[in-house]
């Protein structure tokens, strides 16, 4: 239960904003995040690290000397934006090069995959390391799909500390990832966590239970067992760390455990299965080093606790007893630091609103009353598509979805305002929609209105083959962005029929009412047939045959979204 809020809505605003208040010793806001408030007397690689909020320490809680440079914040388990992920690197730059690190997620793989082109498009070198430490989430032969979980701590450490030593940004790679390669974790659960504002937990574990390998934003777990005891669960949880000892690591090689809290446990309880880990470690005939208990990656206030072994070589060795010092994470002394003088934050990625055709701007009128009543119709149906997210997913689409049409609403009516043509505004809408909505689906409505915008231009009316054709477009930039095709299970199971039947129709010689009802009614049929599936990407992917039987919520989503761009379009005709 969380009880202590303004408005929900800002939760994460106001939490950033009272971080940042009580942290200025270490860190500084920028648009997007947090960033280093001092520098040392040389310039490092930057790492730059980030992921949702709702997992403190992790994010911004790792932002200092010897750790990561900076920050970036998206909303309660939702990524950043690629345009927030841009904005922190660019801030946290130091001329020798950034280090994008973060647990691996499918929106946050979007969101900072798209940052990082943008970042070499503007000549900063740029390279990415993500964290796939979670054993339950994948098997052992598939370990670059796993999700990354307590192990951040460990990766953004070494990256950090390989960087304060002055490496440069080849090798600060090569460690982050050799710290990834060295590095697993498995966690369970007994309760889920529940948003401000939230009347109903995110997601639930019944009562007595245990859920073995539950990812911090609930997907589902791999197994579900009677609560153990202390000791027991210590068993359970050395065991199947130690049956996964990397190949290059001796069975009595040097370990690092990591008992992390991810909410709700007490400290007092966490040291209870602590002394069993340790015990259990030193009997199998590995050697204990450093310990850490506490919390390094929680999951807002959810019950439950992991464990992380770290197989320490001499490099990392050296690397993770390195000096740091962040607000939430500290080792040795750190001396020598200059306060940086805070410059203003300017963010050259708002576009400004250039001259338009009148039909243009016409067109970009319905766009942004379609906007609304798209916004309108999620708040209606945003507990709807959450329960059916949750059911393989994370349970987050309808809320971001909700936010994400919301923004993009009011950014589309600021741009009308101010005179955009329909590229324009589709262009701020989509920006908004990525900023806010955050996630997969936040990533893939903001490119999909992106490009939609960039095929119907600011300088001609929108008749109906235009609409056809950039609908196509929007498509096809969608499948080449997130790589999915028909029958994975996704957004685009229900996205190829709507644009292909539009097409077809208006080949055919439909009007475009009559064209755009056949295809929102193929997105609809093609949406509900994805029950039938198993997913194969994106989140659910893990779980993909829990999901059998219940469609997928990004494909029915865009399908109501056809349905109630239809209604629009009608009395705008
Ligand atoms: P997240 O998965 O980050 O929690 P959401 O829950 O908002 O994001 O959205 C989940 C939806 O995203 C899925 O139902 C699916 O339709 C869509 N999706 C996931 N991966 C892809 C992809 N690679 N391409 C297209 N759509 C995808
Ligand atoms: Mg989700």
């Amino acid at each position: 239960m969380t009880r202590l809020f303004n408005d929900p809505d800002e939760f994460v605003e106001d939490s950033v904003a009272g971080f940042v208040a009580a942290s200025g010793r270490w860190v500084r806001p920028v648009t997007g995040g947090v960033v280093r408030s001092t520098r040392g007397a040389e310039p490092t690689v930057a790492v730059v690290v980030g992921g949702g909020s709702g997992h403190y320490p992790a994010f911004a809680g790792l932002v200092g000397p010897g750790f990561a440079h900076g920050a970036v914040m998206g909303n309660l388990f939702a990524s950043p934006s690629a345009h927030q992920v841009r904005s922190v690197a660019k801030a946290a730059h130091e001329g020798r090069g950034v280090l994008l690190s973060y647990g691996n997620y499918a929106g946050d793989v979007l969101h900072f995959t798209q940052a990082q082109d943008r970042l070499r498009e503007a000549g900063i070198d740029c390279r990415t390391v993500t964290v796939t430490d979670d054993i339950s989430s994948a098997p052992p032969h598939e370990r670059e799909k796993r999700r990354g979980i307590a192990g951040d701590l460990v990766v953004f450490k070494t990256a950090g500390a390989a960087a304060e030593q002055g490496h440069d940004l080849d090798d600060v790679e090569r460690l982050a990832r050799l710290a990834n390669d060295r590095t697993r974790s498995l966690g369970v659960a007994f309760g889920g966590c529940t948003l401000p504002g939230a009347t109903e937990p995110l997601f639930t574990v019944p009562q007595g239970r245990m859920a073995v390998g539950l990812g911090i934003h609930g997907e589902p777990g791999i197994d579900e067992v009677d609560i153990p005891t202390a000791a027991e669960l210590a068993q359970l949880l050395v065991e199947r760390l130690l049956a996964e000892r990397p190949d290059d690591a001796a069975p009595t090689g040097r370990v690092v455990p990591i008992l992390n809290g991810l909410g709700s446990v007490k400290y007092e309880e966490l040291y209870v299965v602590y002394g069993a880990v340790d015990r259990l470690l030193t009997e199998a005939g590995v050697e204990v080093v450093s310990p850490e208990v506490g919390e390094f990656c929680t999951s807002f206030d959810m019950a439950g606790v992991s464990l992380t072994l770290l197989w320490l070589d001499d490099e990392l060795d050296r690397l993770w007893h390195a000096s740091c010092d962040t607000p939430a994470f500290r080792r040795g002394s750190v001396d020598g630091r200059v306060v940086v003088t805070t410059v203003a934050d300017d963010d050259d990625e708002i576009e400004t609103i250039g001259p338009a055709a009148e039909e243009s701007r016409r067109a970009a009128a319905v766009v942004a009353h379609a906007l609304d009543a798209v916004a309108a119709m999620l708040d209606d149906q945003a507990d709807e598509l959450g329960r059916i997210d949750r059911i393989a997913g994370d349970g987050d689409h309808g809320i971001g979805m909700q936010r994400g049409s919301r923004a993009a609403a009011a950014a589309a009516s600021r741009a009308v305002t101010a005179g955009a043509g329909a590229r324009t505004a589709l262009q701020h809408a989509g920006d908004a929609w990525a900023d806010k909505g955050g996630g997969t689906s936040g990533a893939i409505w903001g490119e999909m209105l992106v490009d939609l915008g960039a095929a119907l231009g600011d300088d001609d009316a929108v008749d109906a083959s235009a609409l056809s054709a950039g609908v196509g477009r929007m498509k096809d930039a969608v499948m080449s962005f997130g790589k999915a095709t028909v029958g994975d299970k996704t957004m685009i199971d229900a996205i190829v029929p709507f644009a292909d039947t539009l097409r077809d129709r208006l080949a055919q010689g439909d009007a475009l009412l009559d064209a755009w009802a056949t295809a929102a009614d193929a997105a609809q049929a093609a949406a509900e047939a994805t029950a039938q599936l198993t997913a194969r990407l994106g989140r659910a992917r893990t779980h993909g045959d829990r999901s059998l039987g219940t469609p997928d919520p990004g494909a029915v989503s865009f399908a109501l979204v056809t349905r109630t761009v239809l209604d629009v379009l009608k009395e705008d005709a």
